[in-house]
C-alpha cells in the first residue's frame, strides 16, 4: 500500500476520538502508558540516540513494543506527548499497512502528522474540551497537563480556539 499524498487529517481526528472514547476513561489528565498496558502493547525507555521515540512491531506475534528515549525522563510532558504519539502510529494501522522501513523522509512526514494528531484526540480529547471550552487555556493545559503550546495548536486544530476564555485567570490552578 502507497503512504498518502497527503496527511488523512479527518481520518485521524476519527481514529483517535473513536480509539480514546472506546477505553471510556473518566479522569482527567491522561495517561499514555497505562493506555499502552491496556492494549497489552510493550513499554521500554531506552537510549535512541537523538531519536524521541519508536515503535517495534513484531510481524510474528503481531505485538508492539513503544521505546521512548530515556533523556526525555524529565520533560514529562514532551515524553507523554511521543507516547501517544507512537500510539498514533499503532492505531493508524501505519506499521501494518506500509513497510515502514522503506519510506521516504516526505512520506514518513505525513505519517508523522496524522499521528500527531491522534496523539491530540488521545491527550486532550475532544469530548472533555467541548464541555470546558469556557475555561482559559492554561485551565484546560493543567487539566490535560500538556503544555500551553501543545493545548493552543489543539483547539486551532478543532476551529474552537476563539471560543476559549483566554482571559479567565481565575480558572487557572498554578
Ligand atoms: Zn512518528
Amino acid at each position: 500500500m502507497n503512504v498518502p499524498k497527503k496527511p488523512r487529517y479527518e481520518h485521524a481526528k476519527l481514529v483517535g476520538r473513536t480509539f480514546i472514547n472506546s477505553l471510556n476513561i473518566k479522569s482527567y489528565p491522561i495517561d499514555p502508558i497505562k493506555i499502552v498496558y491496556l492494549m497489552n502493547w510493550r513499554f521500554e525507555i531506552d537510549n535512541l540516540y537523538g531519536e524521541e521515540g519508536y515503535t517495534f512491531y513484531n510481524t510474528k506475534n503481531k505485538s508492539y513494543c513503544i521505546v521512548i528515549d530515556n533523556a526525555q525522563g524529565i520533560k514529562k510532558q514532551r515524553c507523554k506527548f511521543t507516547i501517544a504519539h507512537e500510539i498514533g502510529h499503532i492505531i493508524m494501522n501505519h506499521y501494518t499497512s506500509y513497510d515502514i522501513g522503506s519510506l521516504t523522509e516526505s512520506e514518513y512526514r505525513i505519517l508523522d502528522l496524522e499521528a500527531d494528531v491522534v496523539a491530540g484526540e488521545i491527550l486532550m480529547p475532544y469530548i472533555s474540551i467541548r464541555k470546558n471550552l469556557n475555561r482559559s487555556i492554561l485551565y484546560l493545559a493543567n487539566k490535560f497537563d500538556v503544555s500551553y503550546s501543545a493545548m493552543e495548536t489543539r483547539l486551532k486544530f478543532l476551529n474552537v480556539y476563539n471560543l476559549c476564555n483566554e482571559n479567565n485567570l481565575a480558572t487557572t490552578t498554578k
